[in-house]
């Protein structure tokens, strides 16, 4: 089983794919989250990146591609994975096809993710306080949902057309949503 969590920055897609991650012991590979350690080390990735990402912009695919290609090939995600963050441009989707496709797997389940925008902006101006994150600024914020409605919606249609996307409602108690998840999964 391969799952894709997809929807705006602010759309729970960390919260909700760590539930599900957990529940069928699958892997869950973040790229956020690979990102933030990097920039933490100081290793030369996580140089590159540190601008893009405090601006709320997108990291370039020339960075991205192979950052992923080495998360697909982790030996842990062979029986499947929960992919959090990526891919997130057409490019990045279709080297997750290829590499994928290459090795008789394909995604089986894309969650979308759905919250209103005024939810969101609410949601990560009260995670700003909260975590501090330094992509977490107004000017941050707004850029990043609009590169995710320009750069990462369009994928959306992408997956559509292969009848794997379930739009989840993101609205509710992390319980409900849960719950949701569940029943489109199956188990
Ligand atoms: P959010 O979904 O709230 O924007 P993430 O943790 O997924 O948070 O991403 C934070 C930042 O990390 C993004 O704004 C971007 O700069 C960078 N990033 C994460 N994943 C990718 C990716 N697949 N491609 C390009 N940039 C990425």
């Amino acid at each position: 089983m391969f799952v894709l969590i997809l929807g705006a920055p602010g759309a729970g897609k960390g919260t909700q794919g760590k539930i599900l991650a957990d529940r069928l012991s699958l892997v869950k590979i973040t790229t956020g989250d690979i990102l933030r350690a990097a920039v933490k080390a100081g290793t030369p990735i996580g140089q590159d990146a540190k601008k893009f990402m405090d601006d709320g912009k997108l990291v370039p695919d020339s960075i991205i591609l192979d950052l992923i290609k080495a998360e697909l090939a982790d030996p842990r995600a062979k029986q499947g994975a929960v992919f959090d963050g990526f891919p997130r441009t057409a490019a990045q989707a279709e080297l997750v096809d290829r590499v994928m496709g290459e090795r008789g797997q394909r995604l089986t389940h894309v969650l979308l993710l759905d919250v209103p925008e005024e939810e969101l902006v609410r949601r990560l101006h009260g995670r700003a306080v909260l975590e501090g994150r330094s992509d977490d600024t107004p000017e941050a914020i707004r850029t990043r949902l609009q590169v995710y409605q320009r750069d990462t919606a369009p994928l959306i249609a992408h997956y559509a057309q292969r009848g794997v996307v379930h739009r989840v409602p993101g609205t509710g108690s992390v319980e409900q949503i849960t719950g949701e998840i569940q029943r489109i999964i199956g188990r």
